[in-house]
């Protein structure tokens, strides 16, 4: 039995006994409804049914089988109720991302950040955030493997680790490794995240930790250039450990980060946006403000992509040395 088919059936059969607990008590008749549909899918299991579309016979998305093991249908078989319900609940879920980025443009000691942030569906798998502690700014871009529902979940369990973990933790490289361990611990196999993290004190001093994510550029007096990758993702191995390397910043300096919803974009002609296209740009937009790098980043690719639309989620951030 394969680790998916285990886990479902343990969830189902936890789900079983705790009905059965509160069965008699309620005496509800959706309770025994409840029941019959999870011993339903417990037979499915045991005949080998279990994940398959009663409809069109297709296997069932795994993500919904995961948060939803007595579905019985694929998406695109769900009556309209079911439809309608689904669509509510990922506006909220829309909502809820949203709600969770920081402001788009902030100013701390010293520093400026500034960002955007555009999911390819509903919900991103894009990770953004900007958290004060010990003395500075920590910028966090990240983006998590795979895209829709489950990837956002996973960017909203980050939000909450590194709220919890960088305010208090004043090594970056200890606090990452921990975040690791637990996104490790608690996400599923398949998944994982780039991320990078940058932390800005007051003096001008930026440390970075970049674990497998698009190479950032430093951008310095008309220069534009490339802060290599050092580290593994995130949630690959628990027990890696994240090396960081340091910059001192002049007023006027920044860093440019993105996701890969900008490097990998296509044009028309199937050509990718590529580094050596974004380094040009970034050559010609070294005196614009964070603002208008960051939208005019947007309109180039928006002028590269023409009658293409968006295939991933993407995020765009500017960090300034004022
Ligand atoms: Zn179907």
């Amino acid at each position: 039995m394969d680790i998916l088919t285990e886990t479902l059936r343990n969830q189902l059969l936890d789900r079983k006994q705790r009905l059965n607990s509160l069965a008699p008590a309620a005496g509800a008749h959706n309770l025994l409804s409840l029941l019959r549909q999870v011993d339903a899918a417990l037979e499915r299991l045991d005949e080998g049914s279990f994940g398959i579309c009663e409809v069109c016979h297709e296997p069932i998305e795994a993500d919904r089988l995961l948060a939803n093991p007595l579905a019985r249908t694929c998406l695109g078989d769900l009556d309209s109720h079911e439809q309608q319900a689904l669509e509510r609940d990922l506006d909220l879920l829309a909502q809820v991302q949203q709600k969770l980025l920081p402001p788009r443009h902030q100013q701390f000691d010293g520093w400026e950040v500034c960002f955007d942030y555009k999911p390819f569906r509903v919900a991103s798998g894009d990770y953004c955030d900007v958290i004060t502690g010990c003395d500075a700014v920590n910028v966090l871009l990240g983006d998590v493997s795979g895209k829709g529902v489950a990837a956002s979940m996973l960017v909203a369990n980050l939000h909450g680790l590194f709220r919890t973990l960088l305010p208090d933790g004043c090594n970056l490289a200890a606090s990452l490794a921990r975040a690791n361990r637990i996104f490790s611990e608690s996400t599923i196999a398949s998944h994982y995240a780039t991320l990078l993290a940058m932390r800005a004190d007051t003096e001008g001093l930026v440390t970075i930790a970049n674990a497998g994510h698009c190479i950032p550029y430093l951008i310095a007096e008309q220069e534009v250039v490339p802060l290599s990758s050092t580290s593994l993702p995130l949630g690959v191995f628990a027990d890696a450990s994240f090396q960081v390397s340091e910059f001192q910043l002049k007023p006027g300096d920044s860093v440019f980060a993105y996701t890969d919803g900008l490097s990998e974009a296509r044009n028309t002609m199937e050509e990718e946006y590529g580094a050596a296209r974004l380094v040009e740009w970034l050559r010609t937009a070294c005196g614009l403000s964070p603002d208008q790098m960051v939208k005019g980043c947007l309109a180039d690719l928006e002028a590269f992509r023409s009658s293409t639309g968006l295939s991933d989620d993407l995020s765009i951030l500017l960090l300034k040395r004022r």
